[in-house]
């Protein structure tokens, strides 16, 4: 009998350690074939967008330099997934194709028919596992047997399950098939922009898995015991930044989770109750991915239609001209743009911020949460579906667990709440560097010599806001009226 090979498809967990399907395959005896294939098109309209593309590129680099580490390789393929597969089962003999499960409504349906056509026609073994989530998002129930809508409930319930299962191990050895199949270049798959933006991305990350790890190991030692004083604050490191490598499974909630634990159990030194309940906190912030996860599943249609159905007919403004200066960072609401400009130099933007933005636009600018989860998409390097959809429907209003519509932020408030020293502000909007604290979250209110002192010509170095809070919310107050009920 010949021995087995089995393909090791790599989707969105680009990592070598707690990686069931791999860790499967290399038990199973026999050769592994690593294989990722690029077939955007597969996610209807959510291919990945353009800083995941470039991360992706620098991610899929790494991983091949960790397969080759180990004496194997990661071959490489454009898509389609079917006609690569089949070509890949007959060029290789293999007998299996393992991979982790994905949860985005058009990829669950392909990976269904996947799984059939291998199984029933190619008759080879398929199997799927769970690298991606602490719990399977059908694993979590309501008492009657449906699912939750809202995060605390949710979050309960889990607290009453089983532990989730721990992390596995990096497979010791990953045998080579006889021949390797062909694999294309990293460069012909044309992740990589052209654009100038891919510096400001690679001056700021470090795609794979060294680099995710590297990184909890910092926030670990330097960020988790202060974690829920800190979070909210964008202009300290007080979060971990864990999100893209999350995102792209270069590590996964298990290992995250299992080091929270024991760093609570027995980190550097014995935590009192305070500093306990910080890194509680962060555990509960994992769990609002799960939740992200729990309602994409049972909520598929959510990416373009509101959970809550009464805000399809919003009456949304939409302003182009309006919606091209939110992206650009230049509203004149200085917490706004510094946040706008994060995102676009960084692919990242702080939480606390995109809560800002996405009100401002939802709210203040009446242009739908759609258009802005579309631009979050485009340039963030974490871009999720399942969190994007759930942050954008929360800031609209209109989603599970959502801030009521009514509830607006007040920009300047919030800024000087969370950016009261104007750090951060600073930092991102350097031409009001010069302005004191007093007004750095209104520079419409200084005074002229204030102005002139700082070097701030109004509508010159710095728009003038584009439209007014107070009117602005009004108005978003009236178009609620058109929906209540
Ligand atoms: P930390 O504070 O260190 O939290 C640790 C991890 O917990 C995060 O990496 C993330 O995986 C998870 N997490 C934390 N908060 C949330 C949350 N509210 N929802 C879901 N998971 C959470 N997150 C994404 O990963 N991708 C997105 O596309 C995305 N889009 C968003 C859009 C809007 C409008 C809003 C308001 C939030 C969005 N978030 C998204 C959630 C959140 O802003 C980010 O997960 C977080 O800022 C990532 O930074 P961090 O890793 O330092 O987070």
């Amino acid at each position: 009998m010949s021995e087995p090979v089995t393909i090791v498809w790599f989707r969105r967990d680009l990592r070598l350690t707690d990686n069931p399907a791999l860790g499967a395959a290399a038990e199973r005896g026999g050769a592994v074939i690593p294989l990722f294939m690029w077939c955007p098109e597969d996610g209807g309209d959510w291919a990945p967008g353009g800083a995941q593309r470039w991360w992706l590129h620098h991610s899929l680099a790494a991983l091949s330099a960790s397969l080759e580490d180990k004496g194997s390789r990661l071959v490489l393929r454009q898509g389609p997934a079917k006609e690569t597969l089949e070509e890949l089962l007959e060029a290789t003999g293999a007998d299996a194709v393992y991979w982790n499960r994905r949860y985005e409504p058009a990829l669950i349906d392909r990976d269904r028919e996947l799984k059939s056509w291998l199984q029933e026609e190619a008759e080879v073994e398929a199997k799927s596992f769970n690298s991606h989530l602490l719990f399977e998002p059908w694993e979590v129930e309501t008492k009657g047997g449906g699912p939750y809508k809202v995060y605390s409930p949710f979050w309960r319930m889990t607290q009453s399950m089983p532990e989730p299962d721990g992390p596995g191990d990096e497979p010791e050895e990953l045998a080579s098939p006889k021949s390797w199949p062909d694999s294309v270049g990293l460069d012909s798959l044309g992740l990589e922009p052209t654009r100038d933006w891919k510096d400001g991305l690679a001056a700021q990350w470090t795609p794979g898995e060294a680099g995710a790890r590297e990184r909890l190991d910092r926030f670990l030692s330097e960020g988790l015991e202060e974690y829920k004083d800190e979070r909210d604050f964008p202009g300290r490191e007080g979060v971990s930044r864990l999100s893209p490598h999350l995102h792209h499974g270069e590590i996964g909630p298990r290992l995250i989770y299992r080091e929270v634990r024991r760093y609570m159990k027995d980190g550097r030194r014995d935590l009192g109750k305070a500093e306990l309940k910080q890194c509680e906190h962060f555990v509960k912030e994992i769990f609002w991915r799960e939740f992200a996860y729990h309602v994409l599943y049972h909520f598929p249609e959510t990416p373009t239609e509101p959970l809550q159905a009464k805000y399809a007919d919003f009456p949304w403004d939409n302003n182009k001209e309006a919606l091209k200066q939110w992206q650009k960072g230049q509203t004149g609401y200085p917490i706004v743009d510094a946040g706008m400009r994060q995102l676009y130099a960084t692919g990242w933007m702080h939480n606390r911020v995109r809560m800002i933005v996405a009100s401002f636009l939802v709210k203040d600018l009446l242009i739908s949460w759609e258009e802005g989860a579309a631009w979050f998409w485009d340039t963030l390097v974490d871009a999720d579906l399942a969190s994007n959809t759930l942050g954008w429907q929360w800031a609209g209003g209109c989603g599970a667990d959502a801030a009521p519509y009514f509830r607006i932020f007040n920009p300047v408030l919030q800024g000087e709440k969370f950016d009261g020293d104007g750090d951060y502000v600073r930092r991102w909007v350097p031409e009001l560097a010069e302005l004191p604290n007093k007004v750095l979250h209104k520079p419409w209110e200084a005074e002229a010599s204030t102005l002139e002192e700082a070097g701030v010509v109004l509508g010159e170095d710095y728009p003038e806001r584009i439209v007014d809070h107070q009117k602005a919310r009004e108005s978003a107050l009236a178009a609620l009226d058109a929906v209540k009920g």
